[in-house]
């Protein structure tokens, strides 16, 4: 009886906190609050919860796992202008919702001149190889594990300048292509490349067409990390990382102008901002 009657009063306290932080802002929460919600609501950015373990959560009427100890997470991608209905339920039915319009940005266009014509026109064996990297990567950024890593904020993998941003548009010789989603960082090749938080390491290919030696590594319920370009790698498909570990070495394999680390966070399809990602405050 009496643990009934606390559970119902944890339940409403808890209810009552997220009103709370919900009216206070969406935007980076203080850790005491009972249920926080942190990242920023913009194109491009990841949103990380916590709740109880037991509670419920959905967007858009879809249900998205809540870890074992709470945690949950979902992104926005480059040009969403979707609103969102998050809902938190409780056990005994509470329910509390919020809307989240991810506020819209403009981006760089880069325009590059001289790339070869080979790779503007790629011959018939190119497109099926990268037709067969990309299936790989796809496959791997399907993955949802109960890892909750993406929940314990994320580290640069390198210490170099930014030299390329993520949503920039390219034009190559004077042809549109589809927007960078990567954090660009100057580097020299075998400089090391660490992990930006903690996983396992979903893929490994030393040699795809476009990407090179690319690694992708889960941070838990569909957050990933993509290393694109490497020299080497240290680790192996399956390996346990550590947040700070070296994992990799950069480089300049496939289609790359120079050796430099591109960085990209994914939340399953959904491409998010790795610099946004980077602000996001710790919720353990
Ligand atoms: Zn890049």
């Amino acid at each position: 009886m009496r643990n009934t009657l606390s559970h119902t009063l944890r339940k409403t306290l808890i209810a009552l906190a997220l009103v709370t932080s919900f009216a206070a802002s969406a935007q980076v929460l203080a850790a005491q609050e009972k249920i926080a919600l942190s990242g920023e609501v913009k194109q491009g950015g990841l949103m990380v919860g916590k709740t109880l373990p037991q509670n419920t959560v959905t967007l858009n009427g879809k249900e998205i796992t809540v870890s074992n100890s709470g945690n949950f997470t979902f992104g926005f991608s480059r040009d969403d202008i979707q609103s969102y209905q998050l809902a938190v339920t409780s056990v005994n039915g509470d329910r509390v919702e919020k809307t989240l319009t991810p506020q819209k940005r403009s981006y760089n266009i880069q325009r590059i001149e001289g790339i070869k014509k080979s790779i503007m026109q790629p011959n018939p064996k190119a497109v099926a190889r990268s037709q067969a990297d990309n299936k790989k990567i796809k496959t791997a950024r399907k993955v949802s594990s109960p890892l909750n890593y993406f929940a314990h904020g994320f580290v640069a993998p390198i210490e170099g300048t930014i030299t390329g941003v993520y949503g920039s548009q390219r034009v190559y010789n004077g042809v549109p292509k589809r927007p960078h989603f990567g954090l660009d960082y100057a580097g020299k090749t075998g400089d090391p490349v660490k992990a930006p938080a903690s996983g396992t390491v979903l893929l490994w290919v030393p040699d795809m067409f476009y990407s090179g030696g690319t690694m992708i590594i889960d941070h838990g319920q569909g957050v990933s990390s993509t290393f694109l370009h490497l020299s080497n790698s240290y680790v192996k498909q399956g390996d346990e990382v550590k947040q700070g570990q070296v994992v990799a070495a950069v480089g300049k394999s496939g289609r790359a102008t120079g050796p430099h680390l591109d960085w990209r966070i994914n939340w399953f399809n959904v491409k998010i901002d790795p610099a946004l990602v980077l602000k996001i405050n710790p919720l353990h």
